[in-house]
Parts: C-alpha cells; structure tokens; sequence
C-alpha cells in the first residue's frame, strides 16, 4: 500500500512539475513575441507630494497585455524575462516609452510629470544604462529632470564600485535614482549616506504596519531624520488608508504612492487622473 502510495505521490508532482515546466515554456515563447509585437503596456501610478497636495510624478509600471490570458501582472513575468535575457529588449521599451508617453503629456498641456522606471538588477548589470538613458531621452526629447531610474536597494549594495560609478554618470546627466523597496534587503540605514541617490521608496510592507506597530513607526522617524541629513527625498509606497498618510504627513514624509491616490491606471485614464486633479488635492494635517 505505502508503496502504491509513493509511487502515485511521485506519479502526482512529477505531471505538476511537467505542467509547469510547459506553461514556462509557453509563456516563455509568448513573451520573445510579445515583445516584438508591441503587446507589452505601461500603466502609471500616481505620486503626490504630502507638503504641497501636488501631483508631481508617476511611476511606469509595465503589464503585459496577453492575446488570450488577457492582462498579466509583471511579477508573471518580470522573473522570466530575467533567467532568459529578454529583459534587455523589456526594458529598453519600457524606458524608452514611458519617456515618450511623459513627453506626450508635457505637450498635450498637462502640468510635467517626472517619471519613474523600474531598471532590474540583471539589466543594470548587463548594459550601459547610462547611454541607455542618454539615448532615449534624446529620442524622444524629454529633459533628464524628469525621469528617475528606479533600482532595488539589493541591485544598490550588491554591486561594488563600478555601478557606483554608473549610478554617479546617471545622476550627472540630469536624472534622478531612486532606491525602491528600501527595508526588503540587508542595507544598514549608515550605508545610504555613500549611495548616489536621491530618493527612497519605503516598501509597501513597512508602510502596511503603521499606525498599528509601534517598532515600525520608531524606525520610520528614524528614516525621516537620516534621509533629511542626507538630503534624500522619501517616499512612501502601497499607501491605503488615511491613517498611514496622516501619520506619514505628520512625521515629513515627502511622497506618497499607493491606493489610497489610485492604482497604476492605463494612460488614458491617468489623462483624466490628472485633468481631474489639477489643482492641489487637500490633504488632512495633523
Ligand atoms: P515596485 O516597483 O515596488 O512597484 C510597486 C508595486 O506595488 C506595483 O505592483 C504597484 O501596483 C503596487 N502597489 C502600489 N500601491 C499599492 C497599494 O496601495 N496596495 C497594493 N496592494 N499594491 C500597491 P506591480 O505593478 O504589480 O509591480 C510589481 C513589481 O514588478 C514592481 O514593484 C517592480 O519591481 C516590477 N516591475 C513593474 N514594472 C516593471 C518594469 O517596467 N521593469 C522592471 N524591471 N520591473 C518592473
Ligand atoms: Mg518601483
Ligand atoms: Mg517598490
Ligand atoms: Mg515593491
């Protein structure tokens, strides 16, 4: 019996493990021609800054719009795209359109945005992001002070000085760099003061405990009063209820991003996002 049993247990993970593999495959052949075949789409979510209720950026968010599984969330596919190199030619469209689409709007009349690219770890070590950027701003003539070079604070640490440098070559061209998902990896909040960069983004399961933990809020005050040494803006991601942005208002954060604004909205319905809140948005102080 116990036998049958554990041939069948085996029989069962081996068909899962099958099924997965050929669904990773699939979607793997998808994703070459998705790419190519322009099926990849930005959404953008909104950035307020708490001091003046102003909008004053957004972030791309890329989603990959599936002929037949309909919308597929990057975390489906960003990983993939990663193992087998395409994220090169990702991210190079991504760059290059969320770049145009904020140049779109500056000319349509709407108040300029900056706007923010996630850059993976992979992609940053495999190529000159710096002539990346410097080409696509000149392409599709957006002026460096308005976009920011997202990277994760492990992609930061991880890589010794010649991404320093490149992060420094970023920085001289006029763009900004942020530090996303800050509070996810290993830095000591001592290591920011050596980084090139000019923001960070708090992640979303930090932001999640506050007002209730009071650890957490001890060491947002904590961040605060070093990022404001360093002259690093801070920005706060997955902001939902009013609590958190009163607290974060209270306490000076800079920027906010979460629900509680909208979540990341294709370009026509950020267009009306923004022509609906054209004037400063009225934010409770403490
Ligand atoms: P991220 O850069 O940290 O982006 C923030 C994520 O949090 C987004 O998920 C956003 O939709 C979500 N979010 C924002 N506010 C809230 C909130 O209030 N509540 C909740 N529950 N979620 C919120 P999304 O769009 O699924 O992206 C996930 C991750 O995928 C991103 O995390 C980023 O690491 C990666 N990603 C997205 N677009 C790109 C891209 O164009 N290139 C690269 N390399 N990575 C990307
Ligand atoms: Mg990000
Ligand atoms: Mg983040
Ligand atoms: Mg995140």
């Amino acid at each position: 019996h116990a036998k049958n049993l554990g041939k069948n247990t085996y029989q069962f993970y081996h068909n899962a493990m099958t099924t997965k593999a050929m669904e990773r495959h699939e979607l793997l052949t998808d994703l070459r021609k998705a790419i190519e075949q322009g099926q990849m789409v930005l959404h953008y979510q909104p950035q307020l800054e708490l001091k003046s209720g102003e909008l004053i950026g957004c972030e791309a968010l890329v989603r990959w719009e599936h002929p037949t599984k309909g919308l597929i969330a990057p975390l489906r596919f960003i990983p993939l795209a990663e193992e087998s190199g395409l994220i090169v030619p990702l991210g190079e469209w991504v760059l290059e359109e969320a770049c145009r689409q904020a140049r779109e709007w500056q000319l349509a009349g709407f108040k300029p945005l900056k706007v923010a690219v996630n850059v993976s770890n992979i992609q940053f070590n495999r190529m000159d992001i710096c002539q990346l950027v410097t080409d696509k701003l000149s392409i599709t003539e957006l002026e460096a002070k308005y976009l920011l070079i997202e990277l994760t604070e492990t992609s930061i640490m991880q890589s010794g000085d010649v991404s320093f440098e490149m992060l420094q070559a970023i920085k001289g061209q006029g763009v900004g760099i942020a530090m996303d998902d800050f509070g996810t990896g290993y830095s000591s909040l001592g290591a920011l003061k050596k980084l090139p960069i000019d923001n960070l983004k708090v992640d979303k399961s930090f932001i999640d405990e506050i007002p209730e933990n009071s650890e957490s809020k001890v060491i947002f005050k904590a961040i605060v009063a070093m990022t404001k040494q360093f002259g690093i803006s801070l920005t706060a991601e997955g902001v939902e209820t009013s609590e958190q942005c009163d607290f974060l208002q209270i306490h000076g954060c800079d920027f906010i991003q979460g629900y509680l604004l909208s979540k990341p909205l294709p370009p026509k319905e950020m267009e009306q996002f923004l022509a609906n809140h054209s004037e400063p948005m009225l934010i409770k102080s403490g």
